[in-house]
């Protein structure tokens, strides 16, 4: 198994006040002309990042705990991708794949049939975001099946576009005041083991969804059933063992396509290529984009050859979609994460994680539960005592590690869980200085 190598040094190192002045004029600047509904987690700017370092625009390397959201699996500034990139580019930046064709973009297609679950025949097409992959599942599903109602789950997020949107489960931030939402969307009980409010087991779970389903929609109204097989925004929440297979045959007996989002727990995230492999379930159709191409925009729907080829030519696409600089980074990117065995890397990150801040529960009276599969974990934090969300606390502890040099994204449906996806090629010892600081401040703030 080969070892990443790194361009820049892997250590933290704070040299001014976060943010430091030449952040702070570049906030000036972004006020004047950025849309306030554009809001940043960290204040510092970026110049430079690799590996699991973030360099700002005043010097200080911040150990980077969050990737982008899912994105730099293989590091920001990976060689393989970085190499393909400038190739491409140097090659040409665009022809749009639906007037002049490229290798490139069936390349990722036959990496996309023979990476994702499933032995059946696949097809995929290629757009420039999750929501953007998303959309266009349900498309696909819509036409294949000739039917109009979707399912989605509560505390679901899907994206930010029109059908997107509709298919997320938040209002605040992502919902208030865009509205009107497209129909024929609904939304069914999630199975969230910490909070449900009696015992239950995950086929039951799944039951109680059907249920509903059946009451609600009924089968022959159903085009599919939508679902993150971890949920990510939503709270790196995960069901219990047997509700996605459950979902997954119920879909099967009756027609029903079933759409795995994996556009933030794939390739390679939770320990495997995708997060469906865990349970065997074998998705209709499965969204990727975050981690597919090394920070290039990309995005997937790859499924069932028959329900791909269900749409009349010219139904899908984009002038963008499957751009061949993004689909040169994607199969770059995907040699990465095989040849660096990234899948065992995040496991790995995952016991490390657990070993870090495992003594902390139990220890720390805020610290509701720690959860997750591989280099997708979070903290839910809660009032002492209580199941109740503690949303004020997430954020300090996130505060207080930035100021520190680590930086954490935070999630959940209350805001009160901090969530931890570091690129699959961090070190172990940066990533155990980022972890030891973050167990500091937990404890700081409990
Ligand atoms: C981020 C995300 C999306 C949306 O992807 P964008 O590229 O931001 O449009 C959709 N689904 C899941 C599960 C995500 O995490």
């Amino acid at each position: 198994m080969s070892e990443p190598s790194y361009r820049l040094p892997q250590q933290r190192r704070i040299v001014t006040a976060l943010p430091g002045p030449v952040s702070l004029s570049l906030a000036g600047r972004r006020d004047a002309v950025v849309s306030a509904g554009v809001a940043s987690s960290s204040p510092c700017y970026v110049v430079g990042a690799d590996g699991g370092i973030l360099v700002d625009a005043d010097g200080n390397q911040l150990i980077d705990l969050g990737a982008g959201i899912a994105v730099t699996t293989v590091g920001a500034s990976a060689p393989a991708v970085v190499a393909a990139v400038a190739q491409a580019a140097a090659n040409f930046t665009h022809t749009c794949f639906m007037v002049s064709p490229y290798e490139s973009y069936v390349r990722v297609c036959e990496l996309l049939a023979a990476k994702t679950p499933g032995t059946f025949a696949k097809k995929s097409a290629l757009f420039n975001s999750g929501s953007e992959a998303v959309e266009n599942a349900v498309k696909i599903a819509r036409r294949a099946t000739g039917r109009d109602a979707v399912v989605c789950f509560d505390h679901a997020y899907h994206g930010r576009t029109a059908l997107a949107m509709a298919l997320t489960a938040k209002q605040a931030p992502y919902k208030s005041g865009f509205g009107p939402f497209p129909g024929e969307v609904y939304r069914m009980p999630m199975n969230y083991p910490f909070r449900e409010p009696a015992p239950i087991g995950g086929v039951e779970a799944a039951l109680r969804a059907i249920n509903q389903i059946e009451i609600q929609i009924g089968a022959d109204h159903l085009s599919s059933i939508l679902i993150e097989p971890i949920q990510g925004e939503g709270g790196f929440i995960v069901p219990s063992e047997g509700f996605l297979p459950t979902l997954a045959a119920w879909c099967r007996a009756n027609d029903v396509v079933l759409i795995a989002d994996e556009v933030q727990t794939g390739f390679c995230r939770t320990g495997r290529w995708f997060a469906c492999e865990y349970e065997g379930v074998e998705p209709d159709l499965i969204c990727t984009a975050k981690g597919i191409a090394g920070g290039l925009p990309l995005s997937a729907v790859t499924g069932r050859a028959e329900l791909m080829d269900a749409v009349q030519p010219g139904g899908l696409g984009g002038t963008y979609g499957g751009n061949p600089i993004a689909c040169a980074a994607a199969v770059a990117a995907i040699e990465t994460m095989t040849d660096l065995k990234l899948a065992d890397r995040a496991l790995r990150i995952g016991e490390i994680i657990t070993e870090v801040l495992g003594p902390l529960l139990g220890s720390v009276a805020t610290v509701g539960e720690l959860r997750g599969r591989g280099a997708m974990q979070a903290i839910e934090f809660v009032k002492p005592g209580t199941w109740e969300p503690n949303p004020a606390v997430a954020k300090a502890v996130a505060a207080t590690c930035l100021a520190q040099g680590v930086l954490v994204l935070t999630c959940g449906t209350w805001g009160n869980i901090v969530r931890l996806l570091p690129p699959l090629v961090i070190g172990e010892e940066l990533l155990r200085d980022g972890l030891e600081v973050l167990a500091e401040a937990i404890q700081q703030h409990s």
